[in-house]
């Protein structure tokens, strides 16, 4: 961070994100016809409102406590800040622990609630390696709303276990037999069912992504981790952490989390993408690292585009993380100063995923173990007594059979 900060950032921070039209600075907003923009509209409206009332906060926050099994945990890692160098303290926000297993149940439940309350007879879901489509289909499971699933013929065939799960829990699941038969065309086909009803049916995005209201939407659900890191954090230790690391894919486990220290200045926040494979086109998913500012899927912000504007191919190991395009939330802060973006390749995160399995007992998500290899490094190079908080965004238990067959375990 070599940029000075305006004098005015900490105000500037303090003001409610996003403006009135869905924008967060010059990132966001709805780049939809006007036929979508005013289905948007309704939906930001109809949140806005259900948002205030104690009976949807209540019922959000009962969920959270005796469903999910908030508040998660924070865990010192000693073992894991002894074996990089032992200077630096290193704790994590397990996420792991909720219900499901990952983070992504906080949005899934605050959506389904949500959808609930406005009335709606159907929840509509993409889904890539199932884990979203998995939260969704628990949350629709639990408040008693029908839930279909959107997946590429090829993702159905690779992600087994979310399928059967998917399909256990009641939810109607959709093979899409269209381009490539993976995320992108289920997106496609999600939306094109969306928009046969878009009054009963409700569009339940999976991360910090999309037109506005759903950056603003999908943050203000993951807002609970930063809430309770902060709190925790400081009765734990009575002071805040120095620097707090999440994985960024779409963005939502790391704005969840940042957006508890946003105002805190002195707290560093740094984002992890994937760099996967390789520099070139197609090898990685660093978005914020490597690419420009573009739109796609409704929103505007850092994208991977080709010469066209095009999104670009992407790739990581951990396949909640590959998305050519970001939180808008995330570019503003980018271009703030206020966050700063890193990247780690594959075989830093395999490095960091056996680290933690071996030194703690905790076998965590490969999407979670990009920030662990980050952390990993940045212990080894800090100043003593640094403490870092990392969000474990989510346990590897979907990942264990790939990582054994990898290393040849
Ligand atoms: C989906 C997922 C991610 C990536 O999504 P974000 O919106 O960037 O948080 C990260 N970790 C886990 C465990 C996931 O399931």
């Amino acid at each position: 961070m070599n940029k000075t900060p305006p004098v005015d950032l900490q105000t500037l921070l303090k003001q409610p994100t996003p403006d009135a039209n869905g924008c967060f600075g010059p990132y966001g907003g709805q780049a939809v016809p006007p036929h979508l923009k005013a289905i948007m509209d309704d939906i930001a409206q109809a949140y806005l409102a259900i948002r205030q009332t104690t009976a949807y906060q209540d019922e959000l926050m009962a969920l959270y406590s005796h469903y999910v099994g908030r508040p998660s945990p924070i865990y010192h890692a000693k073992r894991l800040s002894a074996h990089c160098g032992g200077q630096a303290e290193i704790y994590l926000k397990r996420e792991d622990l909720n219900h499901t297993g990952a983070h992504k149940i906080n949005h899934a439940l605050g959506e389904a609630l949500l959808a609930k309350h406005m009335g709606k007879t159907k929840v509509i879901a993409e889904t890539g390696a199932g884990q979203h489509g998995v939260a969704m289909a628990t949350a629709c499971a639990l408040v008693g709303l029908p839930c279909e699933i959107h997946m590429g013929a090829v993702d159905i065939q690779k992600e087994h276990p979310n399928v059967t799960k998917m399909k256990i829990l009641g939810a109607t699941l959709i093979s899409v037999e269209t381009g490539t038969r993976t995320l992108k065309d289920a997106v496609d086909s999600a939306f094109e069912e969306y928009l046969k009803d878009p009054q009963n049916f409700f569009y339940a995005i999976g991360s910090v992504v999309g037109p506005h209201p759903f950056p603003m939407m999908v943050r203000d659900f993951q807002s609970i981790i930063g809430r309770e890191a902060r709190e925790q954090f400081l009765a734990l230790k009575g002071a805040l952490p120095d620097c707090v690391v999440a994985c960024v894919g779409g963005g939502s486990n790391a704005m969840g989390m940042f957006s508890g220290f946003l105002t805190d200045l002195a707290v560093r926040l740094v984002g992890v993408e994937p760099s996967g494979r390789g520099l070139g086109l197609g090898e990685h998913a660093a978005t914020l690292t490597y690419g420009k500012p573009g739109t796609m899927h409704g929103f505007h912000s850092y994208m991977l585009q080709d010469e066209a504007g095009e999104p670009q191919p992407v790739y990581s190991i951990a396949s909640g993380l590959d998305y050519p395009s970001v939180g808008p939330e995330h570019s503003y802060l980018k271009d703030l100063g206020r966050a700063e973006y890193h990247a780690q390749d594959d075989a830093a995160c395999l490095d960091a995923f056996m680290s933690l399995s071996r030194l703690e007992g905790i076998i965590p998500a490969l999407e979670s173990a990009h920030a662990i290899a980050w952390v990993m490094q940045a212990a080894r190079d800090a100043t003593p007594g640094t403490r870092f908080l990392v969000n474990l965004s989510g346990r590897g238990d979907k990942d264990a059979d790939f990582v054994a067959e990898r290393l040849g375990l």
